[in-house]
């Protein structure tokens, strides 16, 4: 397997520099080249084969992630993006015909032409290291983008594992890892770039927005938000509880689509709760803290932030709630709330914490839904179809998944971001490509037909007015 790399922070002086060459880079038109990308494509994925170990490795220190999540979530998920983004680029980057062109206007070949943006700025989070921050970049490769990527410092063993894969794999002129903190993600958006994509909380990504404002660059952000289950009468009680508690115990809970709260009318509530107990003993036979399939929490900070949201909760825990500090430890942990000023609806838990607030209908869950925060990231019903569809039809949100938690995010074709305050802009499959890419509109005007053209050249006679 060899020996993780070191994670070290980037000179912070050195970053001018590097942002200038891949611009330099950029304007020596190479990644326009539709070969020059696919085998960047192409060399990335091998990279990221080889070092398949060495990953798996790095996620299990940082995140205490399973094997299997990892492989499932950040490799395989990864080369299979970069296998149909190279399947499909050659059609991707053909020139298309304008849609609804008047006979006359086909004469002037009116297309739009995919065209890079140029040198962009890629900024991870911690909770899939490498699927959030490969994920943009391989968008980027294909367009034809120069790039920087700047993983989460809260994961350095994957940001230090991407950086050497990066490194031994593609072309150092046109792509490149910064590692830091606020220091050196403040250094780089300090830099001019054609577009930044970030992934990460919507604190930060304010701040993010604003610098980018001072110098019109467009930003793609993909935020979090406070995600609703609701659960109606008439819902499967043991399906929704496998399905809700598989989504929230994968990666511990720190996914940004995973239901942070659920809704649930208030004749289901033993009936789900019991489910919930037997799912936990089927996912986790000999206990969750033994079973090598449940991660940990990312590092101290998040793990008192989280220990500090149960303790002020008013709400009683009906599953879990054992935590173990040195261990980074937290069991999935349900808990009845009263209310949804509850400490646990009202943050962003991002962690094993699932509060449930009994509701009287599906009327009431859908207000307190749209109360909560309009417009999240991920929402989840279960109910009946009808049900599912008037949820859906009056409510907001990044995506959805009927009968299931964020299985939507898990589609490759559909395209993933938030809406609102959860974000803005998406991408996976083509869209990966696209939000990279600017649609230019181009014409040719043929000489022949400068006779015809004639009426648009001063002086306005009368005679060409009444043409
Ligand atoms: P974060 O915002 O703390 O960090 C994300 C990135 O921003 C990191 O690379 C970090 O170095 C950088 N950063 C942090 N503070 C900064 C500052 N002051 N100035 C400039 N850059 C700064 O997010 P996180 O803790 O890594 O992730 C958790 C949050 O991200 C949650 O809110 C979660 O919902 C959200 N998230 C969203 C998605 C999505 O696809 N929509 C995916 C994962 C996580």
């Amino acid at each position: 397997m060899g020996e993780l790399p070191a994670f070290e922070h980037t000179p912070i002086e050195s970053i001018a520099s590097t942002v200038n060459g891949l611009r330099a880079s950029f304007l020596t038109h190479k990644t326009r080249d539709i070969d020059f990308r696919l085998v960047q494509l192409r060399k990335l994925y091998w990279g990221l084969k080889d070092n398949k170990d060495l990953i798996i490795e790095a996620c299990r220190r940082d995140l205490g992630k399973p094997t299997f999540e990892t492989y499932l979530t950040e490799v395989s998920w990864c080369m299979n993006d970069i296998v149909f983004m190279s399947n499909n680029l050659a059609r991707w980057v053909r020139d298309e015909s304008a849609p609804d062109v008047a006979l006359t206007n086909k004469l002037f070949s009116p297309k739009i032409r995919k065209d890079p943006l140029g040198t962009v700025l890629v900024i991870g989070a911690y909770n899939f290291p490498i699927q959030l921050s490969l994920g943009p970049l391989i968008g980027a490769i294909a367009a034809g983008c120069t790039a920087v990527l700047k993983p989460s410092e809260s994961s350095p063993n994957a940001a230090a594992v991407m950086q050497k894969i990066i490194a031994e794999s593609l072309d150092p002129s046109c792509y490149t890892v910064v590692q830091g903190a606020v220091p050196e993600t403040t250094a780089l958006l300090d830099q001019k770039w054609d577009k930044i994509f970030y992934t990460g909380s919507a604190n930060v990504g304010t701040i993010i927005a604003k610098k980018a404002a001072e110098t019109l660059t467009p930003v793609t952000l993909e935020l979090g938000g406070r995600n609703p289950a609701i659960i109606t009468k008439h819902a499967d009680p043991k399906l929704a509880a496998r399905r809700l508690l598989w989504a929230k115990t994968l990666n511990a809970g720190q996914v940004c689509v995973s239901q942070n709260f659920t809704l649930i009318d208030k004749e289901m509530v033993p009936a789900f709760v019991q489910e919930m107990r037997n799912s936990l003993r089927e996912f986790y036979p000999n206990g969750v803290k033994a079973s090598p399939d449940y991660g940990r929490i990312v590092n101290q900070r998040q793990f008192q932030r989280l220990k500090k949201m149960l303790d002020e909760s008013k709400g009683k825990i009906l599953i879990g709630g054992t935590m173990d500090e040195a261990e980074l430890f937290i069991e999935p942990t349900i808990v009845q709330v009263e209310s949804m000023d509850d400490s646990l609806i009202s943050e962003e838990s991002f962690g094993p914490l699932l509060p449930i607030l009994a509701v009287q209908d599906l009327d009431e869950a859908i207000k307190i839904a749209n109360e909560v925060h309009d417009t999240p990231l991920g929402l989840y019903p279960f109910g009946t179809q009808k049900e599912m569809e008037k949820v859906l039809s009056q409510t907001r949100s990044g995506g959805a998944s009927m009968n299931d938690g964020y299985f939507h995010a898990s589609i490759p074709t559909l395209a993933f971001g938030g809406v609102g305050s959860s974000g803005q802009g998406a991408y996976r499959g083509k869209a990966s490509f696209d939000v990279f890419t600017h649609r230019r509109s181009i014409t040719r005007t043929p000489a022949w037909i400068e006779g015809m053209m004639d009426v648009r050249y001063p002086p306005y006679t009368a005679k060409k007015q009444k043409k």
